[in-house]
């Protein structure tokens, strides 16, 4: 068995592909075989650049018609199998989305997931994912056994997204199939966090603040800097867990994974669990008032200072240019 039929579970909400999505769908276009892409609701306008990121084919199932996303995308997508496209890989980004889908077909397929991956290879039939443990600082590499469809899920930023492949992106529909008793639940709300600027986990530049700000109204530094640098506000958990910004601010482990071109930590200590998220970053700046911050390892340039005077004078040097 080679692996020559790989899918990816595309979201493209308002007719844009996610950037988790163009990320899978390179990968997968690296590895060799047809890749697909299975959009959860409508390809839309995004059509084209799935294909342009490799998709030779487009699953869709339309409208979800307030049906559970999970329950309805993950039984079209067995229905497709059961009509005889059976993958040999299915790919998914590792966030709520995803984990809801692979989860559910994992359960109709009977198939084992491997997730919070970073990176994939395929060497003749053989499948292999790499997991990072201990915060990153080891990494494991499992081999799928057995048979298909294998399914992974990737962490955001693993993969470099490059669009220019020119696939046909032929879109077909796959209808979600009668969900019996499941049926009966139905997403009753959506809410939408309001947002300014760019996506924390998107931003070329991300300015995070922590436990060192010492009160959250100083948490307003940090967004003003954001907003000069056209970046995104992050934070640790330390603040997000004392209240002062929300969890989709939270930068690491169990937070959002951000690679911007520059970081900026201010009064963060750099514990494991942070720097997983962000040491990806192309230009780490950290400000810390102990010298010793293990934040101040990963740092390009550390400033050793109290953020309640640098800060300002980081904010007043950029009004004045
Ligand atoms: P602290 O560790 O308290 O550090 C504050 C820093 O500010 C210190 O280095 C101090 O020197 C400095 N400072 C103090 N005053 C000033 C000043 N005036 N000027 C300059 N510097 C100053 N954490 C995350 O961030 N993201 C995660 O996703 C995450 N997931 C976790 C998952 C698990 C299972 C566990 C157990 C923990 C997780 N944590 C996570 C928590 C993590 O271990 C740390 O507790 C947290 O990151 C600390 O946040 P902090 O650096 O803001 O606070």
């Amino acid at each position: 068995m080679a692996i020559d039929n790989i899918w990816v579970f595309a979201q493209a909400d308002g007719g844009t592909a996610s950037t988790g999505t163009l990320e899978l769908l390179t990968k997968a276009n690296s590895l060799g075989g047809t890749v697909t892409a299975f959009v959860a609701g409508s390809a839309g306008d995004a059509a084209a650049s799935l294909a342009d990121h490799g998709a030779a084919k487009i699953y869709e199932t339309g409208d979800l018609a307030g049906a559970l996303p999970g329950a309805a995308v993950s039984a079209a997508m067995k229905a497709v199998i059961d009509g005889g496209d059976s993958p040999d890989l299915i790919m998914f980004p590792q966030n709520y989305e995803g984990r809801d889908v692979m989860s559910r077909l994992s359960v109709k397929l009977d198939r084992t997931v491997l997730t919070n991956s970073t990176d994939i290879s395929v060497d003749g039939d053989s499948v292999s994912v790499q997991t990072p443990i201990f915060g990153g600082a080891k990494i494991v590499t499992s081999t799928f056994t057995g048979e298909g469809p294998f399914i992974a899920a990737f962490r955001p930023k693993s993969f470099e997204p490059a669009g220019g492949v020119g696939a046909a992106g032929e879109v077909v529909s796959a209808p979600v199939p009668d969900l019996g008793a499941t049926g009966g639940a139905t997403v009753t709300a959506v809410h939408v966090e309001e947002t300014s600027g760019p996506k924390l986990d998107e931003a070329a530049v991300v300015v995070s603040g922590g436990r060192g700000l010492g009160e959250s109204e100083k948490f307003e530094m940090i967004e003003t800097l954001a907003s000069v640098l056209k970046g995104a506000p992050g934070a640790s958990r330390a603040i997000v867990d004392a209240g002062w910004v929300p969890y989709s601010y939270q930068v690491g482990q169990t937070g959002k994974v951000v690679k911007p071109t520059v970081y900026i930590a201010a009064g963060i200590s750099g514990a494991t669990q942070h720097m997983v998220g962000m040491k990806g970053s192309k230009n780490i700046i950290a400000i810390n008032k102990d010298k010793e911050a293990p934040i101040f390892g990963v740092a390009d340039l550390g400033i050793v200072g109290d953020v309640h005077k640098v800060l300002p004078q980081l904010l007043e040097a950029l009004a004045a240019r």
